[in-house]
């Protein structure tokens, strides 16, 4: 079987950010290869360990999918100052002849970001709106990596690698099956330390608010790499619970207009049209959005990666850019609005390499500084009775199960496929057990 073809059936999809199936991904003409270790969202550590503890494997399948796809460069990019990584990754290419670069990164938020990580390896700025595959890369988080070593084995995506942190008794590497209850993976790590908290699924930056109320019901899926439980009164509570219209007025009393918002945006810095500061002014003149959808400037918020440093970091005022960019990339893209896309040469601003937001500092403002520096290194693997496996992970259309109520399945049989002529990932199975229920996910539990 063709790599392509092992990565479909393995159901694969980018575990490190909105789950784009790998074997669309890796179908076309590249000239770098750039397996994304950056892992830059503060207080994640998952990436990190199965770089450390599985080297051998990630050097292996980077070479593999390079000598498939014939790319000439294959390059592993992490940050430097993950010393025990860069130094097992070194020691794998060595062992093992690889043809693989080790590329060191500066530690600063977004260094993970696909256009960003991109600038860095390749010198290349990936177009407003536009593809990595544009200045010939493609990219690959380092878990998704790993997970094309299993299925080179004939192993699915069904367990998840994850970092949970913050108010637990004990901050843990945890490897669970998709579709695990996130109560159950803080139980794992000790409980929490508080009473009332919310959860943070993924980092601290860009991650998604999980009330208490609902740990039981939500679940692991193939994107989640982080679990952080953090107080109910902090800043990421308090930011979601903003609601539009008061965000928006705001904005438009409080905005100083100082561009610090536009000056440390990574996009902008990469030479994209993109300027925060003009967004919030216009959002000032007026809170009605829908007159505004034909403006260049509102149009540009479609350029915004939604990293978060403008509103965490950068704004004194403590502004939501990030929010109102969000909100007018959804409005622009229920309008039909598309940025149109571009071969036009751009050239990063040469401030740049003054205006990286060190990631430690970026831990600070968001709030979560506590936990930065805990060590996590304990991997624990566990297995609840039941998981609810979501039949949309994935960007494209939800898959369509092939299983029924009282079927009984094993770990890694296929219970779900991609719809015909549309773009998705299949699911299997993830842990042993009946089928009890299926709707928008599929209910399997241990007999
Ligand atoms: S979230 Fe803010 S800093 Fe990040 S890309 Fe969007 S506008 Fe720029
Ligand atoms: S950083 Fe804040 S105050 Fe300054 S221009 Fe941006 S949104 Fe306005």
């Amino acid at each position: 079987m063709r790599l392509l073809d092992m990565i479909k059936a393995a159901g694969i999809v980018g575990c490190g950010g909105a789950g784009f199936p790998t074997h669309v991904k890796l179908n076309g003409t590249f000239e770098y290869l750039i397996i994304n270790g950056a892992e830059c969202e503060p207080l994640l550590r998952n990436d990190r360990y199965l770089m450390r503890n599985h080297a051998d494997e990630i050097v292996a399948a980077t070479a593999a999918i390079a000598d498939e796809l014939s790319i000439p460069h294959a390059v592993i990019a992490l940050k430097g100052h993950y010393h025990d990584e860069v130094q097992a990754l070194k020691a794998a290419v060595e062992k093992n002849g690889a043809k693989v670069d080790v590329f060191e990164l500066e530690s600063f938020y977004p260094a993970g970001d696909e256009q960003t990580i991109v600038y860095e390896v390749t010198g290349r700025v990936v177009p407003p709106a536009g593809l990595p595959s544009q200045v010939g890369a493609v990219v690959n988080n380092a878990a998704t990596v790993y997970a094309i070593y299993q299925a080179m084995s004939g192993i699915p995506l069904t367990r998840k690698y994850m970092t949970v942190t913050g108010e637990v008794g004990r901050p843990v590497i945890l490897n669970v099956p998709v579709g695990t209850p996130l109560s159950y993976c803080i139980e794992q790590a000790g409980g929490s330390k508080l009473d009332d908290y919310v959860v943070v699924t993924g980092g601290p930056m860009m991650g998604k608010l999980v009330k208490k109320q609902d740990v039981n019901t939500a679940v692991v899926t193939k994107t989640t790499s982080g679990i952080l439980v953090l107080p109910s009164d902090g800043y990421h509570a308090s930011s979601a619970a903003m609601d539009t219209r008061r965000m928006l007025i705001q904005a438009r009393a409080a905005c100083i207009q100082c561009s610090y918002c536009t000056q440390m945006c990574p996009r902008h810095m990469l030479g994209h049209p993109i300027e925060p500061h003009r967004i919030m002014r216009k959002m000032a003149v007026s809170i009605d959005t829908g007159s505004m959808l034909d403006d260049s400037i509102i149009r540009s918020a479609q350029l915004c990666c939604e990293c978060g440093i403008c509103e965490t970091y950068a704004c004194p005022m403590g502004l939501k850019p990030r929010k109102i960019n969000a909100m007018l990339k959804r409005e622009l893209g229920a309008a039909g609005i598309r940025y149109q896309r571009t071969d036009e040469q751009y050239s990063p601003n040469p401030m740049r390499d003054y205006r990286k937001a060190p990631t430690e500092k970026v831990a600070y403002r968001a709030g979560v500084h506590k936990y930065y520096n805990y060590e996590i290194s304990d991997l624990i693997t566990a297995e609840p009775d039941r998981v609810d496996v979501p039949l949309s992970m994935h960007i494209g259309a939800p898959a369509q199960a092939v299983v029924a109520v009282g079927d009984r399945v094993q770990v890694g049989d296929v219970i779900a496929l991609i719809p015909q002529d549309k773009l998705g990932a299949c699911i299997h199975a993830s842990i042993s057990g009946r089928v009890t229920a299926i709707g928008d996910r599929v209910t399997i539990v241990k007999e």
